[in-house]
């Protein structure tokens, strides 16, 4: 049995038809995860839908009021680039409810996962790229108001920047220090990426992602790592370790939220970066080591994926939980 929960439901589904995002890929994570003896069904808790009170902790009244009446215009259903239907709508309040549930077990247990979630790219009052609700966002206000936390920092590993988390958190700003230019020969490599530092208010936001990829405008995180096409693992480690410590010099986070992107895969077909399966759970242990080493609860969202493979997407996600228990099990 593993020393963490994973949330899941059968419902994280999404009915969007032939598209290139694998609505498939929660069943089959689940599946494959039993399969291989990685965790138990008594690992597995089912998440309640969200309740429209949470969901407007982010987002507006007007936009939570079009998505569950079925009135967005054509031009808003098409920026969020997945077909509109009631049952998609539900989906998303439920992937909201698995995130709050993540981050109340992670609270406890120290790392929780919900196997679905990561929706970045919703804003408060639109969805696009496939996100419609910003899942992570309404789990962090929502233990704000519980006084749960009082602070949050996102880690955004999706090769897509995570526009609507640095929207949504971009608010309420107090001066932080600039960051210390990264001049280690570790990262001398990789000089062609940039780091680009902004104030932090309540929850501190951290991107790395390709730079030359969607979103074209790119809100300012806290810290945004804007990368090179094609890096490779062993700077895109560099860059990471940098983005962390940097972070955590600058912020004391009462929960990470770790969004864990499949799609910085060297297969992706919508990324442009060169990470091998093994380097991206290199990636994971990082993430998690960093986190148990400053005591910070993590809850971990799985976001996008879109290898020519649905099984080395499948693969990635599952390889996150399985560094979770290597790091967190002992
Ligand atoms: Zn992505």
């Amino acid at each position: 049995m593993l020393p963490f929960k994973l949330i899941y439901s059968d419902d994280y589904y999404l009915p969007i038809g032939a598209h290139v995002f694998p609505a498939e890929k929660y069943r089959r994570i689940h599946e494959r995860l039993l399969e291989s003896g990685v965790a138990t069904e008594a690992d597995f808790i089912t998440p309640q839908v969200a309740t429209d009170q949470d969901i407007l902790l982010v987002h507006t009244p007007q936009y939570v009021e079009k998505l569950k009446t079925g009135t967005l215009t054509a031009r808003e259903e098409l920026q969020m680039e997945v077909p509109y239907s009631p049952e998609l709508v539900r989906a998303f309040w439920l992937a909201a409810g698995g995130s709050i549930l993540a981050a109340q077990h992670a609270l406890k247990d120290r790392v929780a996962f919900n196997i679905g979630g990561g929706f970045h790219h919703a804003f408060p009052d639109h969805g696009e790229g496939f996100c419609v609700i910003h899942d992570v966002a309404v789990a962090i206000r929502r233990m704000q108001r519980d006084d749960k936390i009082q602070t949050a920092m996102t880690v955004d590993c999706d090769v897509h920047h995570g526009n609507g988390t640095a929207a949504i958190f971009a608010g309420v700003r107090v001066p932080s220090d600039p960051l210390p230019s990264a001049g280690s020969a570790t990262l001398a490599a990789a000089r062609s990426a940039k780091i680009r530092n902004a104030h932090a208010g309540d929850v501190f936001t951290i991107s790395l992602h390709q730079e030359h990829n969607y979103p074209a405008w790119k809100p300012p995180s806290s810290i945004d790592v804007d990368l090179p096409d094609g890096i490779g693992d062993h700077d895109y480690l560099a860059w990471l370790d940098n983005a962390l410590s940097s972070g955590l010099r600058q912020f004391e986070p009462d929960l990470m939220c770790y969004i864990a992107g499949a799609d910085p895969y060297k297969e992706d077909q919508l990324g442009g970066l060169s990470l091998t399966i093994e380097g991206l759970k290199k990636r994971d242990e990082l993430v998690f080591r960093v986190a148990r080493a400053r005591d910070i609860p993590v809850m971990v969202t799985f976001a996008g994926g879109y290898a020519r493979r649905v099984d080395d997407t499948v693969t990635i996600h599952c390889n996150t939980v399985m560094a979770a228990k290597g790091v967190f099990g002992t």
